[in-house]
């Protein structure tokens, strides 16, 4: 028996393995749940990239939701150079960080004040914190499915009813930990009073995704937002927005812009960094003064506002603001959105699309997506044979059915046909395998 010939990834992926857990620095990027070993990546450019073994894709991925102008757009290269040139960081002040706290304060005014970080995962985890220190409470609220980085807080699972305790969904966090946080299915108001009605007085804040994209995506029903900032109000929590995805992608001033929410503290990422480590969080100004040095919430980091990455999201806001590419990237996604519901459904697959703005998720069950539960209806196997065969035929998906794919300016009209002549390719192969 003659083996096949190992391709330049999988041989990578081997070298890698025996000195990087897993093989990668971030799991999902080891395409388990899809059945494949990674692809490792050479270069981007546009909507495409290209693997070590010189096979291009059209990226639906777009390094998970970071690349808006999709690889390389020239005005953040320049940006990123040119600072590079005056020195990758000095451990004080620069006067872009202000520039660009000003810039995100422009569209988002609920962030009085701003401080950056280095990814969602700190300003997410620093969010809670202020709001404990500002509530002088320890108990925090999250939806079922959202994701808010890995902070211990923040790993955890649902007990069995609203009135058990969450457990920790990874080894290493305390239990003691994970019973402060007390989780709610997303797109349920009744449940999140119900929790305010047991533990109203203990609860600092609720933490949401305003359109969920860690679960795949999952809109926002009428009213639900509005519902968390209310219920907030009246019992002195508060409102914690996770923007990481949603900033300036679902428009430039997120979802609180199109829903006109005033959340007590934002997080921002992904977009905001131009595709370099970069995050904030920011709110009301009596909040945010609680902070080191001005107050005794601690909170520091040796890189936070690096000169690169501050260039580069300076470089990408600019870039946003003159282009204002929201309309043409919320027709791609909806043009793409609708012809893989229409191709499933030639092909009798069970698929929901799930779509909003320039974010989308192909769910392949008969159930309408609106939550956790609903999203778990998904036949993974049939998502996994998807996502491979789509693969082959040259584009590049998110490695789950629990994310979210993006459309960024680089893609082409043209491309969105290439993209669904492919899905009509697979859809076929799956429906003959079925
Ligand atoms: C990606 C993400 C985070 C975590 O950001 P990292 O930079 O990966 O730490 C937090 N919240 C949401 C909604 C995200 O999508």
């Amino acid at each position: 028996m003659t083996s096949e010939k190992k391709t330049v990834s999988e041989t990578l992926y081997e070298e890698a393995e025996k000195i990087i857990p897993g093989g990668v620095n971030s799991p999902v990027r080891a395409c388990g749940a899809v059945g494949a070993t990674p692809r490792f990546v050479k270069s981007g450019q546009g909507a495409r990239i290209y693997d070590e073994d010189g096979r291009g894709y059209i990226d639906m991925c777009g390094s998970w939701g970071p690349l808006i102008f999709g690889h390389c757009p020239p005005t953040v290269v320049k940006a990123v150079t040119e600072a590079a040139k005056l020195g990758a960081t000095f451990g004080a002040p620069t006067k872009a960080e202000t520039t660009l706290a000003t810039l995100i304060n422009k569209h988002y005014p609920s962030m009085e004040m701003i401080r950056l970080v280095s990814s969602g995962t700190e300003a997410a985890m620093s969010a809670i914190r202020l709001a404990r220190g500002v509530t002088g409470r320890d108990k925090i609220v999250k939806f079922q499915g959202c994701y808010h980085g890995h902070a211990d807080s923040l790993l955890v699972a649902a007990g069995s009813g609203l009135t058990t305790y969450s457990v920790p969904s990874s080894l290493g966090v305390p239990a003691d930990l994970a019973k402060l946080t007390v989780t709610c299915p997303y797109n349920d108001p009744v449940s999140l009073e119900e929790i305010f009605k047991l533990a109203g007085r203990e609860i600092a804040c609720v933490i949401v995704e305003p359109v969920a994209g860690n679960m795949g995506l999952v809109p926002p029903e009428p009213g639900f937002l509005e519902a968390i900032a209310d219920l907030c109000q009246k019992n002195g929590a508060l409102f914690v927005c996770d923007e990481v995805i949603t900033g300036f992608r679902v428009g430039l001033g997120g979802a609180q812009a199109l829903h006109n929410l005033k959340p007590d503290l934002t997080v921002l990422g992904k977009i905001i960094g131009g595709g370099l480590p970069l995050a904030a969080f920011g709110g009301r100004r009596d909040y945010m003064e609680l902070l080191s040095p001005l107050g005794g919430v601690y909170q520091a980091g040796t890189l936070s506002g690096n000169p690169l990455a501050v260039a580069a999201g300076c470089a990408a806001i600019g870039r946003l603001e003159t282009e204002n590419p929201y309309g043409r990237l919320r027709h791609m996604a909806s043009e793409l959105a609708r012809g893989f519901g229409e191709r499933a459904e030639r092909h009798r697959l069970p698929v929901r699309v799930n779509q909003l703005e320039s974010m989308a998720t192909v769910f392949f069950t008969d159930r309408k997506v609106t939550d956790l539960a609903s999203a778990q209806t998904s036949d993974l196997k049939l998502y996994a044979a998807w996502w491979r065969g789509m693969l082959e035929k040259g584009v590049w998906l998110p490695p789950s059915q629990f994310e979210t794919f993006f459309v960024s300016t680089g893609l082409l009209f043209s491309e969105v046909e290439d993209v669904l002549d492919a899905a009509d390719l697979v859809f076929a192969d799956l429906a003959k395998t079925r």
